[in-house]
């Protein structure tokens, strides 16, 4: 049986997006009042992946090892609130490479939902920007926008639930 799931953006969704980037676990901040609502669609039987683009790596202001230090943080502070995360997948390329995994293409979604064996057309995207729901629709799953940096997931997650409780065939 294939599983649903919330594909996450990072960046202004989950933590603080910063215009210089997030370059170290230190500067990795998490959004406050995240928890509740990842643990809504956790008990809702959805898997939580989030899918990040960071051309931080490309423009060599970190390294792939610095990123997986800072995704081994968010890993840890987000399973301390209850909310364990299924993958995180980031494309490391700069705009403008020809990468069929940097938002708004779907290799991101793609990759995780053939190494986890979701159902994309059970899933949702959340994102706060253009290129996420973009990416969302090129994959086949539904999106929602979030505002940047406000860690206002509940509206979202309640659509989800509500859309769920509605049955897929409507
Ligand atoms: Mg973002
Ligand atoms: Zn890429």
């Amino acid at each position: 049986m294939s599983l649903k799931a919330v594909f996450l953006d990072r960046d202004g969704v989950l933590t603080r997006e910063r215009t210089d980037y997030v370059k170290t676990p230190e500067e990795l901040e998490i959004l406050p009042g995240i928890g509740p609502p990842l643990r809504t669609l956790r008990d809702g039987g959805f898997r939580l992946i989030i899918v990040t683009n960071q051309s931080v790596v490309g423009r060599r202001l970190t390294t792939h090892d610095e990123i997986g230090r800072i995704h081994e943080k968010l890993k840890s502070e987000l399973k301390r609130m209850g909310c364990f995360v299924d993958g995180i997948y980031y494309c490391p390329h700069l705009p403008g490479e020809g990468c069929s995994c940097r938002k708004p293409e779907p290799g991101l979604i793609l990759r995780a939902a053939e190494d986890l064996g979701i159902d994309i057309a059970a899933s949702w995207m959340i994102g706060d920007k253009e290129i996420d729901l973009e990416a969302a629709k090129r994959a086949g799953c539904r999106g929602i926008r979030v505002q940047t940096n406000l860690g206002d997931l509940q509206n979202a997650v309640s659509s989800i639930i509500k859309a769920g409780e509605k049955g897929w065939e409507c």
